[in-house]
């Protein structure tokens, strides 16, 4: 998706704004089927997601998990199934922030860090009004919170990948999303570099905002995250760390791709040979 397509996007959010349905969960995804062409990407997925709550999605290449967040952020329709955000359907919503994989991404596109920060407002002011300066507080306020306020007049092309996806979470603040969907925001960074954006995660949580975060490394997802969903086109499990990383589970969604090694009773799955760059 190119930063044009996702302003074509933006409008839309502006037009199918949602008032939320007391009661509901933040998100409840519901018997969620998508074939690509006759093959099954995601078959029968259901869960729900609190505010608040972070939970990471784990599984092999091709899985579906940027189906099912594209799904999520109302990009794709499923063949099947439903999605509510707060009982509502998912397209438009504004408490939504969908980060997509870097590589899907026009980097190239000539816009600065804070523009593309600002073009989370456009939800909140309308779309032919100028920002305010609220609206370009808010903006810094962002940038700080990620840690790249420096970097606000620097165009996108000249950012590192850590810093790349900073600044989608500053534009996400800036939105004031309730829920943010990142989609292998790891994947090409260095350690200290992934090590950086996921500190970020604690303060997401400390507003109430939740989170999907789609990643390969099961160790990582195991000390980061409370809460991990196992995918491989069914949804193999939810829940806790322990219980869903445990060898009959990895097994059936990674087959004989995945060493599996016990560490003080603890289960360990030596990630598969993936992290393919191409975009799914
Ligand atoms: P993941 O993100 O877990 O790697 P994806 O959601 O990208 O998985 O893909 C799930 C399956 O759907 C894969 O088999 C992939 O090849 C297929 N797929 C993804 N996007 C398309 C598309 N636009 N057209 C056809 N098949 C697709
Ligand atoms: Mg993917």
């Amino acid at each position: 998706m190119t930063l044009r397509d996702e302003l074509t996007l933006t409008k839309h959010w502006i037009v199918q704004h949602h008032p939320h349905e007391a009661g509901d969960p933040l998100l409840r995804v519901e018997n969620v089927s998508l074939w690509y062409d006759g093959h099954p990407a995601l078959q029968d997925v259901s869960f729900e997601l609190q505010a608040g709550e972070h939970l990471a999605v784990v599984g092999p290449n091709g899985a579906g998990k940027s189906t099912l967040m594209k799904i999520i952020a109302g990009v794709l329709k499923p063949t099947r199934g439903d999605v509510h955000v707060y009982g509502h359907a998912p397209g438009g919503h504004i408490c939504i922030a969908y980060v997509p994989q870097r590589n899907a991404v026009d980097w190239n596109f000539p816009v600065t860090v804070k523009d593309v920060v600002m073009m989370g407002r456009v939800g909140k002011i309308g779309f032919f009004r100028s920002p305010r300066r609220t609206d370009w507080q808010r903006v810094r306020q962002a940038l700080e919170t990620v840690g790249i306020q420096a970097l606000a007049e620097r165009p996108i092309y000249a950012l590192s990948g850590g810093q790349q996806q900073r600044m989608f979470l500053a534009r996400a603040l800036a939105q004031e999303a309730e829920l943010i969907l990142m989609d292998e925001p790891l994947s090409g960074l260095d350690l200290p570099a992934q090590e950086e954006l996921l500190a970020l995660l604690p303060t997401l949580q400390q507003n109430n905002i939740a989170l999907l975060f789609a990643l390969h490394d099961l160790n990582l997802a195991r000390q980061h995250f409370s809460k991990i969903l196992l995918l491989n086109r069914q949804l193999i499990a939810i829940g806790e760390p322990d219980e869903v990383l445990k060898p009959s589970n990895l097994r059936r969604a990674y087959g004989g791709h995945l060493h599996i090694v016990s560490d003080e009773g603890r289960w360990l799955g030596l990630s598969d040979t993936c992290c393919s760059e191409g975009e799914g």
